[in-house]
């Protein structure tokens, strides 16, 4: 649960927060993407079993936070309610590094987001996370056209789930899994920095989806 995790201590001239003063930092060294991921997905089986340990969330640890934060993962997820990051890996403050929204679909300010993680925050693994019953998914495949913007949300998503089907799940399903791995191979793709950081083998991104009433996130292979 998080206990061999390597804390780097803030150096001087790195990043002071989203919002200080841009500075050329080294990339701290990062929790190995492997073991970050055994760590999430204990951290749902646990969840699943309703036996959460709510782990990292006291004041001592919320103290040593404020000097600076290495989160294991970056989660990009869906902003749907149902599918809180921290609540279904069971991880605390410091933990995750998230970014959601609607169909989980990144638009530059979130890659953004995921670039400053890898970069300034030595976050070695990024976990796509879509989940059952989307209703963005939904959206997409159902309605041609949105009022607002809503509508360049489901333009983002419809060329992603083109075509989808999958043996063993339902159409809406198979549009799900489908814009997963879209998104996964968009990120791996991302020049320069994902794209770098992936070929190296300093990044690892994993896609997965979350079903809504048992709460098990499973891990989607490759196409
Ligand atoms: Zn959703």
């Amino acid at each position: 649960m998080g206990e061999s995790r390597v804390w780097v201590p803030a150096a001087a001239g790195l990043l002071l927060g989203m919002c200080g003063v841009w500075a050329a930092a080294p990339v701290p060294a990062g929790t190995d993407p492997n073991e970050a991921l055994k760590d999430l997905m204990a951290g749902n089986q646990r969840y699943v079993e309703a036996r959460r340990a709510y782990p990292h969330q006291d004041a001592e640890l919320r103290a040593r936070l404020a000097k600076g934060q290495h989160p294991i993962a970056v989660i990009l997820g869906c902003a749907d309610s149902r599918v809180p990051p921290e609540l279904v890996f069971d991880e605390g403050l410091g933990d995750l590094f998230t970014v959601r929204l609607a169909g989980e679909l990144p638009d530059d300010l979130s890659l953004g987001s995921i670039e400053y993680a890898v970069e300034h925050l030595g976050t070695r693994l990024i976990v796509v996370l879509g989940h059952q019953k989307c209703g963005a998914v939904d959206a997409a495949m159902h309605s041609p056209s949105a009022p607002g913007h809503i509508q360049a949300l489901l333009a983002a998503i419809q060329p992603a789930i083109q075509g989808a089907s999958e043996a063993g799940h339902d159409a809406l399903d198979a549009a799900v899994r489908a814009n997963v791995r879209h998104v996964v191979a968009a990120l791996e793709g991302d020049a320069p920095i994902l794209a770098e950081a992936v070929k190296s083998g300093h990044v690892r991104i994993v896609g997965a989806e979350y079903e809504l009433e048992s709460g098990k996130i499973e891990l989607l292979s490759r196409p």
